[in-house]
């Protein structure tokens, strides 16, 4: 707390009273400590790749070029690497213009069946490898306002990692509830769940349960919060229910027409 304080003086000039002003600078304290956190994190998620990338192209310089095998492992571990460090920079860049006051959705009659043929057919590949089935559950209309781009951003988001946090041959369902003034949107996985206390949490920036889970299948810990910040925009809201073990649903609920901002 910032206190101030400030005599009161009366027109004979003696005392007639104090001032004290007290200012509550506990959020001011906590959005400063936030941002200083997201810098040390960014620097280290950067960090990372780039200590990486220096260590592999200067091993080959060093003599492992001559060797054909060594050249090809370390390559494609740089080419991995840079992948890495292109996806961050992609996922921060997108973070700061989605949070930026220049923000606008497009908004437009979009229909989330189609959307949702359209990001499976964008990840079919990852999940057959993984053995895994998209599965589509459709109830009544589910055509709402929104802007289609972000839409299918934040559908892409939560099926890649539906996929990637569910073992082999797993199911991820994309299931559309039309209700009196919303349409209910859920992606459902069959995969390792997350625990209860953690699931406040995996919507902050950089936090993942499992790092070296996250890191191996190339995810940036910024996906969710890129999600809820374009639910945020469609005044949507987000909720997860999890069972260790045993799966995850993410559930939002968009409204069918565009609510005044
Ligand atoms: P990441 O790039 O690490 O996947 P996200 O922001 O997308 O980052 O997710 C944050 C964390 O939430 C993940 O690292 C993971 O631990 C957890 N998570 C997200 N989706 C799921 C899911 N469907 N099942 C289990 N855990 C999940």
């Amino acid at each position: 707390v910032d206190v101030h304080g400030a005599p009161i003086i009366g027109t004979d000039e003696k005392l007639k009273g104090i001032v004290v002003v007290f200012h509550d600078i506990t959020e001011l304290k906590k959005l400063e400590q936030a941002r200083k956190d997201f810098v040390a994190n960014v620097s280290h998620e950067l960090k990372t790749p780039v200590t990486s990338l220096k260590g592999f192209t200067e091993t080959l310089l060093d003599g492992a070029m001559e060797d054909d095998q060594l050249r090809r492992r370390f390559l494609t571990i740089i080419s991995k690497e840079s992948s890495r460090l292109e996806g961050l920079i992609n996922d921060l860049l997108e973070l700061s213009r989605i949070e930026g006051s220049k923000f606008q959705l497009n908004w437009e009659q979009v229909n989330i069946e189609t959307l949702a043929d359209e990001v499976f057919l964008i990840l079919a590949e990852k999940a057959s490898a993984k053995k895994m089935k998209l599965d589509k559950k459709i109830t009544g209309s589910s055509t709402i306002q929104g802007d289609p781009h972000r839409l299918k951003q934040i559908l892409i988001n939560l099926v890649n990692n539906a996929i990637v946090y569910t073992s082999e041959e797993g199911t991820v369902t994309v299931r559309v509830k039309e209700q009196t003034e919303t349409v209910l949107v859920e992606v459902e996985d069959t995969g390792i769940g997350i625990n209860k206390k953690e699931v406040p949490r995996i919507f902050e920036r950089f936090y993942r349960v499992d790092r070296a889970r996250s890191r191996n299948s190339g995810g940036t810990g910024l996906g969710l919060a890129i999600v809820k910040h374009l639910a945020e925009a469609h005044h949507a809201k987000v909720t997860v229910e999890s069972e260790p073990g045993k799966g995850t649903v993410f559930r939002l609920m968009f409204y069918k027409e565009r609510k005044t901002d």
